[in-house]
């Protein structure tokens, strides 16, 4: 049995169809009726998108229906799936908080009510019958307006027991028109010893090297081993891990095969540069880690050596990791005694 870490997920992206469509049934069938059954309901959620604009409307479908309330049915469901079907020892899930406090209170009124739903998706993500280690990533996002910004940043602070970095997300090509803002906020979250990820160089328009000395991962990244090689040595130098989510570039339009990631693998392991193999939505994409772990060896684009490479960096990298070791020594100890014992007799 092998164990995995998970860096890269969006709560919002992590319900898989059928769940989604139970809970429409359930509760909101005015919002599937014009699907005459399920199967067209998952084509139409889980179909490529032109753009990554395109693709990120989808997630409003969703955050609609997480609120304060139900946020405890789709997290349950979430780690169930992760522990019976993907085999997750450690799983960061990310999302905006704000987005999940109800459209209708100001602005202020739902600021302070980001710390409930912190406490919630804290409280949720910890079941005795499906144990995972799971901590939080708060995203700021390009469509919220500075002070909420902040505030998301100030809440991961307060909050370091649910809590175990921040992220930006919302479209990478939309930082550049408030670049000294992002720049101003990793700093404040970097001056009070925040954890740092962010969506960069995702996409073609989503370049900006002046943010890259901030973050201590980079969500996704792709872009800079396949157009700007000659940062990948800053990069191994700071020790940065890449969150590569392979199934994303192809929904997103990003990249037209996935055999256009060999490059993006080849080269991050000659300069030394980490890559954590991650899904990003996999609820969306309805592709789970293990198959995205199993796509990138069917197609060549990394062999077992690199994927058990990359299966390491994940647990090296990941911000809420409690053990010094993988899982597989831990496991050995506990499923395979005898070496322990071994060892024993010999002290
Ligand atoms: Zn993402």
């Amino acid at each position: 049995m092998a164990l995995y870490a998970e860096l890269h997920r969006h709560l919002g992206g992590s319900v898989v169809p059928r769940v989604l469509w139970r809970y429409f049934q359930r509760h909101s069938a005015e919002l599937i009726s014009r699907f005459a059954e399920y199967s067209e309901f998952e084509e139409f959620y889980t179909r490529p998108r032109n753009t990554l604009d395109e693709y990120l409307e989808l997630h409003t479908l969703v955050e609609s229906v997480q609120t304060v309330e139900t946020l405890p049915y789709f997290i349950y469901r979430l780690l169930r799936g992760a522990y019976i079907f993907e085999n997750l020892a450690y799983l960061e899930l990310r999302y905006t908080p704000y987005l999940r406090t109800p459209a209708h209170l100001s602005q202020s009124q739902r600021i302070e009510k980001m710390a409930e739903i912190v406490e919630v998706v804290g409280s949720a993500s910890k079941l005795s019958e499906y144990p995972i280690v799971t901590s939080q990533i708060l995203c700021m996002h390009t469509r919220l307006p500075y002070e909420v910004n902040k505030a998301i940043v100030d809440l991961a602070a307060q909050s370091r027991h649910n809590v175990c970095a921040i992220d930006v997300a919302g479209g990478d090509s939309y930082y550049a028109e408030r670049m000294e803002e992002w720049i101003g906020l990793y700093d404040y979250a970097r001056s009070l010893g925040i954890n740092t990820t962010g969506h960069l160089y995702e996409t073609t328009a989503g370049c900006y090297p002046q943010l890259l000395p901030y973050l201590m991962r980079i969500g996704h990244g792709i872009q800079i081993p396949l157009l700007y090689p000659e940062l990948l040595p800053d990069l191994a130098r700071r020790n940065q891990c890449l969150e590569v989510c392979p199934t994303t570039y192809l929904k997103t339009g990003t990249l037209e095969d996935i055999r256009q990631l060999k490059t993006v693998f080849d080269r991050c392991f000659d300069a030394g540069v980490d890559i954590a193999i991650c899904t990003d939505n996999a609820g969306l994409h309805n592709v789970r880690l293990p198959f995205e772990y199993e796509n990138l060896l069917t197609y060549d684009i990394i062999n077992f050596d690199q994927l058990q490479a990359c299966q390491d960096a994940a647990f090296r990298h990941a911000f809420a990791w409690p053990y010094s070791q993988r899982p597989v020594s831990l496991l050995n100890g506990l499923l395979n005694p005898q070496p322990a014992r071994v060892l024993a007799m010999r002290d």
